[in-house]
C-alpha cells in the first residue's frame, strides 16, 4: 500500500519570538507547531514531512507540492506574506484533488479565502475559556472514534457569524465558557479537493497535545487524502448527444443572431 504523502506547513513565527509570547509557545511546541505535529501524527500509512514561511520557497517548493496528497495550514500573524504565485499554485493542486487541512488562524490564510471566495471572517476573544466541542456529524469519518463531546480547558474563542460558504458541511460545533457558539470543523469540496477547516489550535495552549483533537486531524488527513488526481481545466466535447436530437425543431435552424436582434 503506498504511504499518503502528507506535508505540514506552519509560518512558524510565534515559536522563534524572542518575548514571553514566543516562550510560552515553545513551551509546547519548541521546535515549532509543524514538528510537533509530524510527531504526534505519524503512522505507518503517511509519509508526513514537516515545513516552514522561512524555508526556500516559502517552505513549498514545485517538487513538494506536485508530491502531496494532504496539505495542513497552520498560519496567523504571516498570511501576507505567503506570495500570491503560491497561493495560485496551491489552489491548482487542490482542484487536481489534494487534500487541504487548515487549522485555527488559518481561517484567514490565504489559499482558504481564496478556495472560500469569502472573508472568512468571524468573531474571537482571548480570555482562555472553556471550550466544549459537539460532534454534528456522528458517522463522518472525520469524527470516527472522536467521543460525542469533548473539551479544551483553555481556548480562544471564535464565534459565529464566520463568513464561509453555505456549501460547507458540519462535522464539529463548538459552545464557548462565554456563551458563543462556532462551526469550529466543517467540509468543502473544491474541484477534485478535499478540504477540512478546524478551529482548535491556538498557540499559547497546548491544544495539540490533547488526543481528541489529534483523532481528528488524523482522521481528516484519511478522509482528505485522494483517490485519484484530473487536471481542473479538462473538458470534454461530447459531439455524439446520449439522448436523440429532433433537428425538425424550427428553433434548430433558427438563426440566433436574428433571435437576437428581436429581442
Ligand atoms: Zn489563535
Amino acid at each position: 500500500m503506498s504511504k499518503i504523502k502528507v506535508t505540514i506547513w506552519n509560518e512558524f513565527v510565534h515559536e522563534q519570538e524572542q518575548n514571553s509570547l514566543g516562550d510560552t509557545v515553545r513551551q509546547f511546541y519548541p521546535n515549532g507547531i509543524h514538528n510537533y505535529l509530524k510527531e504526534a501524527l505519524q503512522a505507518d500509512d503517511l509519509e508526513i514531512r514537516a515545513v516552514s514561511l522561512d524555508m526556500p520557497e516559502q517552505g513549498l517548493p514545485d517538487e513538494l507540492i506536485n508530491d502531496t496528497d494532504v496539505l495542513l495550514w497552520w498560519g496567523h500573524c504571516a498570511h501576507a506574506r505567503v506570495e500570491d504565485a503560491l497561493v495560485e499554485k496551491l489552489a491548482r493542486r487542490v482542484h487536481e484533488g489534494m487534500g487541504l487541512i487548515v487549522l485555527h488562524s488559518g481561517h484567514y490564510s490565504k489559499i482558504f479565502k481564496r478556495l472560500m471566495g469569502t472573508t472568512c471572517s468571524l468573531h474571537w476573544r482571548e480570555v482562555g475559556e472553556k471550550e466544549r466541542l459537539w460532534k454534528v456529524a456522528r458517522r463522518h469519518p472525520i469524527s470516527e472514534g472522536v467521543p460525542e463531546t469533548f473539551t479544551l480547558p483553555h481556548t480562544e474563542m471564535y464565534g459565529e457569524g464566520f463568513d464561509i460558504p453555505d456549501d460547507g458541511k458540519i462535522i464539529f460545533m463548538s459552545w464557548y465558557e462565554g456563551g458563543n457558539v462556532f462551526r469550529s470543523g466543517v467540509t468543502f469540496l473544491r474541484g477534485n479537493g478535499k478540504i477540512f477547516y478546524f478551529a482548535p489550535g491556538h498557540e499559547t495552549y497546548p491544544i495539540y497535545h490533547d488526543a481528541n483533537v489529534q483523532k481528528v486531524i488524523s482522521n481528516a488527513i484519511r478522509w482528505a487524502a485522494p483517490e485519484f488526481y484530473r487536471d481542473p481545466n479538462f473538458v470534454e466535447q461530447i459531439p455524439v448527444p446520449p439522448e436523440t436530437v429532433y433537428t425538425d425543431n424550427p428553433l434548430a435552424n433558427l438563426d440566433t443572431s436574428a433571435l437576437h436582434k428581436t429581442m
